[in-house]
């Protein structure tokens, strides 16, 4: 439920190596075949927008329950504080105030600031971070108020470089649309794409852009399926 913005994090410099790994289309209905051909389509999306990882992070919470565009208008107001050590100082009512656009601000400020105790006990630290192993930085994220699996997986994928499968209501959407019974549980659905799928961040992060770019360009709530470039296999389920 991203959306876009100016300036990109990931470089996909590495578009060849990940057509390498996806190999040639075949023409059956796998996770696979659904990246080759949205990746085929709208080309690398090379996500996240934002222009330093802080501001990553704080965007990723922002955005619950709200569009980019309201996101963007607080990160705005919020441009100039955008340093952890402000972040963590400043009072909550202030903070909520400037946050006011993306919607349920005085929760969101909460929540950004139950995230900032988590922050600093690891002194601010990204790199530091990154070595966390996955399953423990997941562990710790989930921990967090007001930081559920989607968030924790947009952070883990965008900020820490680990790669996941981010399940959101986009990918829910196309998922069932394309004919698959998908998991109703976060994790079991997102096991299922896993399986399928090589441990190549580069592969996730722009698997969930390319899903997000889908949901807003072809499967809309009401899809425009034609010129949809999943349409050969796809079982159009709409109800
Ligand atoms: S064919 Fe239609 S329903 Fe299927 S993925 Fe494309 S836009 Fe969505």
């Amino acid at each position: 439920m991203l959306g876009n913005g100016n300036m990109y994090l990931m470089v996909t410099k590495d578009y060849f190596f990940i057509k390498m790994i996806g190999g040639p289309l075949a023409m059956q209905k796998n996770v696979q075949v659904i990246y080759d051909s949205l990746y085929d389509y709208y080309g690398p999306q090379s996500w996240w927008p934002a222009d330093t990882l802080f501001e990553m992070m704080i965007g990723s919470i922002l955005v619950q329950n709200t569009n980019w565009r309201n996101v963007d208008k607080a990160l705005l107001q919020l441009k100039p504080f955008l340093k952890p050590e402000l972040i963590y100082e400043m009072p909550i009512d202030e903070l909520a105030q400037l946050i006011r656009s993306s919607g349920f601000y005085n929760i969101k400020a909460k929540r950004i600031k139950a995230f900032m105790e988590w922050f600093q006990t690891h002194d601010y630290k990204i790199e530091q971070i990154k070595n966390i192993e996955s399953k423990q930085l997941r562990n710790e994220l989930l921990r967090i108020n007001g930081v559920g699996k989607e968030t924790a997986d947009v952070m883990l994928l965008y900020a820490f470089d680990k790669p996941i499968f981010i399940v959101d209501a986009y990918a829910r959407r196309i998922f069932y649309r394309l004919g698959f019974d998908m998991p109703t549980s976060y994790d079991g659905f997102r096991n299922e794409v896993e399986k399928e799928m090589p441990r190549n961040l580069i592969v996730y992060n722009e698997y969930h852009a390319l899903l997000v770019e889908h949901a807003k360009v072809h499967c809309k709530s009401t899809p425009i399926c034609e010129g949809c470039p999943l349409k050969s296999i796809c079982d159009q389920r709409l109800s």
